[in-house]
């Protein structure tokens, strides 16, 4: 989009415009498989990606682009590319990136599947994460080596109330010569602008706040079109020649589009990690009210944590948007409107009480899930986290005697009912 539209209006507008067959007004549901081309000369420049359209729906799909339009549009990024879940999206963001040897350095503070997916899976491909507390920048600094290829952090990690200091890691990750990737599934667009405090990539559960309605998984890659890739020879995928296409080479053909253009010719062409247009259709539905819901879920997290910190029978909450919160002030620079909608509290009783709570919850669902509309909950350590010790639980913030909730936009005070009402019988 052209004009210099507010975020209420791009994230309705954005990437969509009226069906140039049928003046269809909402995006349609491009259920198709192929595309005809117009001739044989057509079908050559579309494989030689001398002329951009559509070929195949493993690569692109006129649905899928339009919402891949849209969150680079809210992220303020240059181009965007879906994928089939959010931990698809992790691998394609890295994969133009690494090679066997190759390694990332990471925040220690991540969602647990992200951790397992770091720390066990990657190195299936020859790749590794070295793990560090992101509060300590010289640490970060000093674990960087001639292989690593990426620094990645979360910008409200999942799920102990902390906020990452995106421009200070932004700052380390370039004198580095290396890219910052940062998730922004727990802060979405509206709370958090990673690419405006320095971020390279953005990456996002789409399955979370920006389909919000628990429907459907997927993922997003947004580039911010800002980094240099054959700077330091260190990215040959985007910087040296590509067999595959008669040695055209990816960041000087089509600059700070490249590492967009580059995960759908090779990465969705050979991963096929690809989101198919019903998803894609379900969560551009949903991002329409990505402002509206943020707004809400902010508000009643808020209320919801000021009530459970007063109440005697809970022994702490780690929510960034309390005062006393070690991550207040951070928080205010990070996500100015708010710190998310995600927290967790400990109740006093420890693990028997979690569990009844858990059980005695009306209005709250026990899912493995956060970011709908419904409010959730999970206790990690008997559900997520019930393989790791009691001190690996502790350090991954999900210690026996904590929760995890997801804060809905359901009446704040039914929500605080609902938790009055459990905490009473688990910790009667
Ligand atoms: C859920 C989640 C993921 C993984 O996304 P899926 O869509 O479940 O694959 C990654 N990061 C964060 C912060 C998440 O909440």
């Amino acid at each position: 989009m052209t004009k210099n539209y507010g975020f209420d209006t791009l994230q309705v507008h954005a990437g969509a415009r009226p069906d140039p067959a049928t003046g269809a007004r909402q995006v349609p549901i491009y259920q198709t498989t192929a595309y005809v081309f117009r001739d044989a000369d057509h079908a050559a420049a579309l494989f030689n990606l001398q002329e951009v359209g559509y070929i195949y729906s493993r690569l692109t799909n006129p649905t899928v682009s339009a919402l891949a339009e849209r969150i680079a549009t809210l992220e303020g990024g240059v181009g965007g590319v879906c994928c089939s879940s959010g931990h698809a999206a992790q691998i394609m963001a890295l994969f133009p990136l690494m090679g066997p040897g190759r390694n990332i350095v990471v925040s220690t503070r991540l969602y647990g599947g992200t951790v397992t997916q770091f720390s066990q899976t990657i190195k299936r491909f020859g790749w590794s994460a070295k793990f560090v507390d992101t509060d300590d920048l010289a640490a970060v600094a000093a674990a960087i080596d001639e292989n690593t290829r990426a620094l990645f952090c979360e910008s409200i990690a999942n799920p102990g109330g902390y906020v990452t200091d995106i421009p200070a890691l932004a700052a380390v990750a370039d004198k580095a010569g290396l890219p910052l990737i940062v998730d922004n599934t727990s802060a979405t667009p509206w709370l958090c602008r990673p690419i405006e405090m320095g971020a390279t990539l953005v990456v996002h559960s789409t399955t979370k706040y920006l389909t919000g309605n628990g429907t459907v998984t997927g993922g997003a890659i947004i580039d911010s079109g800002k980094f240099d890739w054959s700077a330091s020879g260190k990215f040959p995928s985007l910087s040296a020649p590509e067999p595959a296409y008669h040695g055209l080479k990816f960041h000087e053909t089509f600059g700070p589009l490249s590492y967009t253009f580059h995960s759908i010719a090779i990465g969705l062409r050979d991963l096929g990690m690809t989101m198919n247009p019903q998803a894609a259709h379900y969560t551009l539905m949903g991002i329409e009210t990505l402002s509206l819901r943020m707004e809400r879920h902010v508000a009643n997290a808020r209320k919801v944590a000021e009530w459970l910190e007063k109440d005697p029978r809970v022994e702490f909450v780690t929510y960034a948007g309390l005062p006393s919160s070690p991550y207040h002030d951070r928080a205010k620079k990070i996500c100015p409107k708010g710190a998310g909608a995600l927290f967790t509290f400990a109740v006093r009783g420890g693990y028997e009480a979690c569990v009844k709570l858990v059980d005695s919850l009306e209005l709250f669902s026990h899912v493995a899930n956060l970011g709908d509309t419904r409010s959730l909950i999970i206790h990690s350590a008997s559900t997520t986290h019930r393989q790791l010790s009691p001190e690996q639980q502790k350090a991954a913030g999900a210690a026996p005697n904590v929760v995890r909730v997801s804060i809905g936009i359901e009446d704040a005070d039914d929500i605080i009912a609902d938790l009055d009402q459990a905490l009473a019988k688990a910790t009667a």
